[in-house]
């Protein structure tokens, strides 16, 4: 499925049209560092699909985001987290103007490794 908005910069990441430090990807889903990491591991998490924010999520979406979810882990140690208990690792998702989303793409924050991090 190819539901891209050429303006959209996850869209243009996913695509391989704007460089980006990549963490995995499959035909769904692509993973890249965040620009501004917060903490010693710090991704990004997108469907493929342009999807503005998770408020915009339906029953369709269910098996990406399913997906996502449960790669998260994984990738996160592969990262450089530790493993659970004593590591473990933060997954946020901002949504909206009051949920602090600066990209109008739908993301998974995943933050993790030895703390002091620069926030939360
Ligand atoms: P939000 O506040 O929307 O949840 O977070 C957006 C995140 O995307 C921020 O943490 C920001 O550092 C990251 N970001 C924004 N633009 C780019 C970019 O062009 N490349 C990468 N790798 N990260 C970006
Ligand atoms: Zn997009």
């Amino acid at each position: 499925m190819s539901l891209r908005d050429p303006n959209c910069v996850f869209c243009r990441i996913a695509a391989g049209e704007i460089p980006s430090k990549k963490v995995y990807e499959d035909d769904d889903i692509f993973a890249f560092h965040d620009i501004h990491p917060w903490a010693p591991v710090h991704f990004l998490m997108v469907p493929k699909e342009h999807v503005t924010s998770m408020a915009h999520v339906g029953p369709r979406h269910e098996p990406v985001l399913g997906r996502m979810m449960a790669l998260a882990g994984k990738l996160a140690q592969q990262e450089g987290a530790r493993p659970y208990p004593e590591g473990g690792f933060r997954v946020v998702v901002n949504t909206g103007a009051d949920g602090g989303q600066e990209v109008h793409h739908l993301h998974i924050h995943v933050i993790g490794g030895p703390r002091p991090w620069l926030k939360g």
